[in-house]
């Protein structure tokens, strides 16, 4: 199928929830894509933070493909092996104690939102159920995912929505004390506000809501479904606070670009779901196991400071741009705020035209590159980002 034609195809028979960019993309190779015509892009995007090894990893293929000899699916009915390496790998690196398997990050937070209030009801009975998030936070687009998000933009068309969300002001830690009442069960935050524009949340307030859920036995949830795995240089981005939180949901990066998602839970919250009360039939597949945990396996010390050199050669070569603002995010999760008054996706039609794919987040140019980004694919994509920018 030629690159027209399927995009013809696509507008007329998939749901058009999704404004696509002008481009059909083909195969890669770590970091450098191709289109049906066969041009080339560098890519700054990586399936929205998903792809953590590029394109055609032979690691993680190798991974894949062995899985796929093996076993692709049985259902949670049966022990997997896959599994029980990721959730043991997990509960190593962060001591948590016991993890469950979602498919996605909104169902990551579905999980945790569920525990939050189970918790509550085991302790407290049925009126403890209110869980605070952020004004400008994304946890997903499931009915109390949307509901647990705070834009307002999303709370539209399908009411009635969740009750039990409440949301206070990102770095304001006096109001949320204040917020807190005889009906909170749990706070739940990015620490990086990623489709909310990149915003990074102060330590401070980071560590000020862990001592409020201690103090008040509230469930301290954190959303690393995009800023964890490796994504901002740290296994998971809390550990930068010197926070322990109750519970950690991912997904996106976690398998290297298979629907794969995870919720861990520390040694209060770890018996706080019995039999029944939680499931799914593909959460915890064999396939997209065996993926996260190669791709788990790799994030290690190396990986890490390569993430923090090229975010160090991203600032270097973007920051003295006269159009850039600032550079926000951390590690290879990355918000540039130009000063203009040019809309951001202006750049991003300027990239896909000049051979790089770069994603926005409100008013800001985003980067998620691969975690293993070369430096030459970085260099390459890098003077074509700068070209766009200075025209
Ligand atoms: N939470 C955060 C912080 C996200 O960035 C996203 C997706 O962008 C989600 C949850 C939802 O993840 P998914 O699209 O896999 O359901």
């Amino acid at each position: 199928m030629n690159q027209e034609n399927l995009i013809k195809e696509d507008q007329q028979y998939i749901l058009n929830t999704y404004q696509r960019f002008n481009v059909a993309i083909k195969e890669g190779k770590g970091a450098t894509l191709y289109d049906f015509n066969g041009k080339k892009y560098i890519d700054f995007s990586s399936g929205i933070g998903t792809n953590s090894f590029g394109v055609q990893d032979g690691i993680w293929i190798e991974a894949v493909c062995h899985q796929v000899h093996q076993l692709q699916h049985i259902s949670n009915l049966y022990y997997t092996e896959p599994q029980v390496q990721v959730a043991k790998l997990l509960c190593e690196k962060t001591g948590m104690k016991k993890v469950f398997f979602s498919n996605s990050g909104a169902e990551s937070n579905e999980c945790a939102i569920k525990t939050a209030r189970k918790y509550s009801f085991d302790k407290y009975g049925p009126n403890r159920y209110d869980i605070i998030t952020l004004e400008g936070s994304f946890h997903g687009r499931t009915m109390a995912t949307l509901s647990a998000t705070g834009q307002d933009h999303f709370h539209q068309y399908f009411f009635p929505f969740v009750e039990g969300f409440r949301y206070a002001k990102p770095n304001d830690l006096k109001q949320i004390q204040q917020m807190v009442d005889t009906h909170t069960c749990a706070i739940m935050i990015e620490t990086i506000q990623g489709e909310g524009g990149v915003c990074p949340l102060e330590a401070a307030f980071i560590q000020g809501i862990a001592t409020l859920c201690q103090e008040k036995d509230l469930i301290f949830i954190i959303d690393e479904v995009q800023t964890g795995n490796g994504r901002t240089g740290y296994f998971y981005s809390y550990m930068a606070y010197d926070v322990v939180p109750d519970i950690v949901t991912t997904a996106k990066g976690l398998a290297g670009g298979l629907p794969f998602g995870a919720i861990l839970m520390n040694d209060k919250v770890e018996h706080t779901l019995g039999y029944g009360m939680h499931g799914t039939t593909f959460g915890g597949n064999p396939i997209c196991a065996r993926a996260a945990f190669s791709v788990l396996c790799r994030i290690d010390d190396a990986l890490l400071e390569h993430v923090l050199k090229c975010r160090k050669r991203i600032e270097e070569v973007l920051l003295p741009l006269p159009i850039v603002h600032k550079m926000t995010g951390k590690g290879l999760m990355i918000g540039i705020e130009l000063k203009t008054a040019t809309p951001v996706s202006v750049y991003v039609n300027r990239g896909i035209e000049k051979g790089v794919l770069l994603l926005t987040a409100k008013n800001r140019l985003r980067l998620l590159p691969s975690l293993n980004i070369t430096f030459e694919e970085l260099e390459e994509g890098l003077q074509i980002i700068k070209e766009i920018l200075t025209k």
